[in-house]
């Protein structure tokens, strides 16, 4: 087993794999940007170290800052948490260089992943099902004749694209040469690689992912699915798991696709397939090589410690789980707590004046609050996780609606609105899953002139 571990990230996420640590017995190093002194987790790992200034770029995102850190202290293995650094195959690579263990997947996992088009690619052939689509690089030279075998509307993407950024759709071919020119220029921008690639868009799509385990020897396990469709901006506010009124025979062949593709290539930790789904059929959108933000969901359904098992397969103890032994028990649902003005969605930085967290029977919350934390203005607004578990949909529902009643955090404007208000009195939402366009279509418009009154 690994003895001391480096957390390059910070916030819930940092705390959360401290606590894993802990339970295993394994010394914790924190890492802190000046603008982060305060963390909590920080008041828990066996040594800190600072690693810059508050801006990303130049501490959590600095590779020679972590490996230096690692170095000073001695610590035997990084774990990367989700963002920053954690789907940067490079930085695998200097990890696992200069000696450190990455407890992640291989880097040249996360190399193929990390561009769409050749994740697609490897995905088909591996038989997961895809999007009709380009599965190639499209330029405005063959725009026209991809765009006539896909039809229309289809959706133009970065290869490199990540955080729901530089999407566009196209509804009509007149339009289609300016997209793909806008998108390539939105690329280039935002992920300095300006490769795109269009697929068909679908119209009234869920989002459901699958989470895997693999040893990286050819053994992999999945925990079941996610839905992730409520969505704003294409970025995920509430998850359940599992994912609500799927066929039976549909979810468990999209399952094992996932199981088999993750033999197949021999992957190794814990990975998220992530599918759109309509009528019936599953479409590969991407695979996220990381830990998720919303993995708590399938914890609570599982009883699996998702970052544990990362830790032990980094380790080279392998999987100790089978597929026989994963069973869902009941349903879990997780609300995307964010530091932000619930009508604007603009973040909210600043002091956190009162924070009481919810409890009782299936809560759960992931947080790095407490009161009198000053949330810094530079990085994600999500500042906790609420989690509810029930034997089935509507006890989770019930739990959750509870607990945010009873969630007090003050001083910071927070979207606990939004779900309080919206979605857990909704009686679509509560009756079933909708696709990704509810939330935006249907809630988040009659919600914001009646909160200003
Ligand atoms: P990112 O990596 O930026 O999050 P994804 O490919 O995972 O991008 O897509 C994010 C979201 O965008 C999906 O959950 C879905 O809401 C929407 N989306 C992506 N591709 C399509 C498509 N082909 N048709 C309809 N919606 C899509």
């Amino acid at each position: 087993m690994l003895q001391k571990v480096l957390i390059a990230n910070r916030g819930e996420i940092a705390l959360r794999i401290t606590r894993a640590c802990k339970a295993l017995g394994i010394k914790t190093v924190g890492v802190y940007s000046d603008a982060d002194k305060d963390l909590m987790h920080l008041r828990f790992v066996d040594e800190a170290v600072c690693i810059g200034p508050g801006t990303s770029s130049e501490s959590y995102l600095n590779i020679p800052a972590i490996i230096t850190a690692a170095e000073v202290t001695g610590a035997d293995a990084i774990h990367p948490g989700y963002g920053f650094l954690s789907e940067n195959a490079e930085f695998a690579e200097i990890v696992e260089s200069s000696g450190f263990t990455f407890i992640g997947p291989r880097p040249e996992h996360i190399r193929l992943m990390g561009n769409k088009v050749s994740a697609i690619v490897a995905m088909k052939k591996a038989g997961v099902p895809t999007v009709p689509g380009s599965a190639h690089a499209v330029t405005p030279h063959n725009a026209l004749a991809e765009a006539k075998e896909i039809g229309f509307p289809l959706i133009v993407k970065a290869a490199a694209g990540g955080g729901g950024r530089g999407m566009r759709i196209v509804e009509r071919v007149d339009t289609l040469l300016e997209s793909v020119q806008a998108a390539q220029r939105d690329a280039e921008m935002w992920f300095g690689d300006d490769t795109v690639y269009m697929e068909r868009f679908l119209q009234k799509p869920r989002h459901v992912e699958v989470q895997v385990l693999a040893d990286g020897n050819g053994h992999a396990i999945h925990l079941y699915d996610r839905d992730c469709s409520l969505q704003r901006r294409h970025q995920k506010v509430l998850e359940e798991a599992p994912a609500p009124n799927l066929p039976e025979q549909a979810r468990a062949d999209i399952l094992q696709a996932c199981v088999d593709a993750c033999e197949l290539i021999q992957y190794r930790g814990a990975g998220t397939f992530e599918f759109l789904y309509e009528e019936g059929e599953f479409f590969f959108i991407e695979m996220n090589t990381r830990v998720q933000v919303e993995h708590p969901v399938t914890e609570m359904i599982t009883g699996v410690d998702i970052i544990e098992q990362q830790i032990r397969i980094a380790s080279g103890l392998g999987l100790n789980l089978q597929q026989a032994d994963i069973e869902v028990r009941g349903h879990a649902m997780e609300c995307r707590i964010n530091a932000e003005d619930p009508q604007t969605f603009l973040p909210s930085a600043g002091k956190v004046e009162n924070y009481f967290t919810p409890g009782g029977a299936g809560i759960r919350v992931d947080s790095h609050l407490y009161t009198g934390y000053n949330i810094p203005p530079f990085y994600d607004s999500m500042i906790a996780k609420l989690i509810a578990h029930g034997k089935d949909r509507e006890t989770a529902l019930a739990r959750l609606s509870q607990a945010l009643d009873e969630m007090v955090i003050t001083g910071v404007k927070t979207n606990i609105p939004l779900h309080k208000n919206i979605i857990l009195r909704d009686a679509k939402f509560c009756e079933t899953a909708m696709d990704i366009h509810y939330l935006e279509k249907h809630l988040l418009k009659p919600f914001m002139p009646q909160e200003k009154k």
